[in-house]
């Protein structure tokens, strides 16, 4: 824990009838349900060690952030890149960088860690990477999609062999640009049960790269 930060703890409102239970920075706290007294009944747990080695991913995976209309999105996808040891973001289009002042707020300092670069046109970028080498998949729900959990590493989908993959993720409204799908060797969909049709693009990305890296 950082030296200043607030120490919480859990604290239980001492009325039967109410038992809110929250957490709490400070001492002597009301019961913002009810207002009777409340008391502490716990501390929080101590995270891991970040110097606990985590398990190796030999999968080098990048990905491209086409058009994503929302910074909230583009913060979110940066931290959870930056969490998952994504090696680089390529944001194209409409997508803002961490020059823009209100990245920085939901990347949450994740957007000085990882390493990016933007473009103007994601079609580019695709074709150039897809020409170095790249294994070009997408993240869209399209008619010839294939589930992510039918991924298997290394087995049928040759993830492992050193080839570095390029995830395609694209705009909110209208998904991966079609001259991007065409390209790709592989279009990966979430499999959705409920009502909606789609998940938010940052929720998506964030199931699809920590399958990708450490499924199997
Ligand atoms: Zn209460």
């Amino acid at each position: 824990m950082e030296a200043g930060q607030l120490v919480f703890s859990i604290r239980q409102c001492g009325n039967a009838g109410c038992r809110f239970r929250f957490p709490a920075a400070g001492s002597g706290e009301r019961c913002p349900q009810c207002g009777s007294d409340t008391a502490v009944v716990a501390t929080p747990h101590t995270k891991r060690d970040t110097d606990t080695p985590h398990p190796p991913t030999d999968l080098h995976l990048e990905l491209l952030l086409d058009n994503i209309r929302s910074l909230y999105n583009v913060g979110s996808i940066f931290r959870t890149a930056d969490g998952a040891g994504v090696k680089h973001l390529h944001l194209a289009g409409m997508t803002a960088t961490p020059e823009h002042p209100k990245l920085a707020k939901t990347a949450l300092g994740a957007d000085s860690q990882m390493g990016w670069s933007y473009s103007r046109n994601g079609v580019d970028t695709a074709v150039r990477l897809q020409n170095q080498g790249y294994r070009l998949w997408a993240l869209e729900d399209a008619p010839e999609a294939v589930s992510l959990y039918s991924v298997k590493r290394g087995v049928g989908d040759g993830l492992g062999d050193g080839r570095p993959l390029l995830l395609v993720v694209g705009n909110e409204n209208v998904g991966v640009d079609p001259a991007i799908l065409q390209r790709c060797e592989q279009i990966l969909a979430i499999p959705m049960l409920g009502v909606k049709d789609s998940l938010n693009v940052a929720v998506a990305c964030g199931i699809a790269v920590y399958h990708l890296l450490f499924g199997n």
